[in-house]
């Protein structure tokens, strides 16, 4: 049997990037995804399975029927406000069901797992950039379930040799050149396809959360990495299990801080459209800078991100845009 790749939520946003970057690669690649925050329109590529990753009889009868040298697992519940709102739902997806498909694959002797962590594992920070040794206390329920299977994934790595790699994103952006694939979640709750709505009309305005932050213009700063960029350092620590390497947790941001005001004048560059925008009170739990030094991955993997500068992140992102509207 050929040896394949699981993409656990390959029709989400960020996995739907990472099934191209396989099969442009020449992988064999099989998709689980139930659809929740997923959506037929973003796969393209691969096998494709609708199911739950928490369903035992689904994982065992995959497991049997394909040879997978590794997984990946993109599918989860990834947004702060909600997580508060509803912390259940968020241990029951992010956490129990991550248990359930890593049992499987013990049970199958599967031990090369990519996981798809976040920089909200980290809280508040308190140094600039944000390095892995940071201390790691999250604020919400959402960091706290990914911060709790990375403490599983080390334990089932010292018990039973299932080596994982952790990668702890800042603010996933853009899209595929071919306009093919992109953001395209409901809500819409992230700043750029907000920000691109309003260009395209879609929307009155912009609220811009909280105009009195300890920063330059007084707006947030965040760190805007490609998705492409992302699929890219999956890939990488993917080659580097698959050849016998350790597990390892790396950042992946682009070590740029951009503000809120400045993304908002970018897109209007990009765009050539005014943007309305509309100051509006702080959202609960946004840190007022977070930037990563993702200085770490570059080195010990050779990660070299291709978008580093905001205008191609947001140009790529509009260019998506505009597809789906026409
Ligand atoms: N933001 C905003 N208006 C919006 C959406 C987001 O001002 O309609 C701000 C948000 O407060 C944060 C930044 O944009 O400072 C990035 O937010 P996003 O939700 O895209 O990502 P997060 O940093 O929360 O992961």
């Amino acid at each position: 049997m050929h040896k394949k790749i699981l993409v656990v939520g390959g029709a989400g946003y960020i996995g739907s990037h990472m099934v191209r970057r396989l099969v442009d690669c020449g992988r064999e690649v099989v998709i689980l995804d139930n659809l929740s925050t997923g959506s037929r329109r973003l796969v393209h590529h691969g096998e494709w399975v609708e199911g739950n990753l928490g369903d035992i009889d689904l994982l065992n009868r995959l497991f049997s029927e394909h040879a997978f040298e590794a997984v990946m697992h993109f599918a989860a519940f990834s947004q702060v406000g909600e997580s508060m709102q509803q912390p259940l739902a968020y241990y029951r997806n992010n956490l129990a069901q991550t248990l359930v498909l890593l049992d499987a694959m013990l049970r199958h002797s599967v031990k090369r797992f990519i996981f798809s962590s976040t920089a909200a594992v980290y809280g508040e920070p308190l140094a600039i950039p944000i390095t892995e040794d940071h201390a790691c206390i999250p604020t919400n329920p959402y960091g706290n379930t990914k911060l709790a299977v990375e403490r599983l994934l080390a334990d089932c790595d010292a018990a039973h040799g299932m080596k994982y790699t952790a990668l702890r994103y800042f603010n996933a952006a853009g899209a595929d050149e071919s306009g093919e694939i992109g953001e395209l979640h409901d809500p819409e709750t992230h700043l750029i396809p907000i920000v691109l709505k309003a260009a395209a009309g879609q929307i009155d305005h912009i609220q811009v959360f909280g105009t009195d932050y300890p920063t330059t213009d007084g707006t947030c700063i965040r760190d805007y990495v490609h998705v492409n960029d992302l699929a890219q350092a999956h890939l990488l620590a993917l080659d580097a299990l698959l050849e016998g390497g350790m597990s390892a947790i790396y950042n992946l941001g682009s070590s740029h801080g951009y503000s809120v005001k400045e993304v908002i004048g970018q897109a209007e560059r990009v765009t050539g459209k005014a943007i309305p925008v509309l100051a509006a009170p702080r959202r609960p739990g946004d840190p007022a800078i977070l930037v990563a030094s993702s200085e770490k991955i570059k080195r010990e993997l050779g990660w070299s991100p291709v978008y580093e500068d905001l205008e191609k992140i947001i140009r790529t992102a509009w260019h998506w845009h505009l597809k789906q509207a026409g």
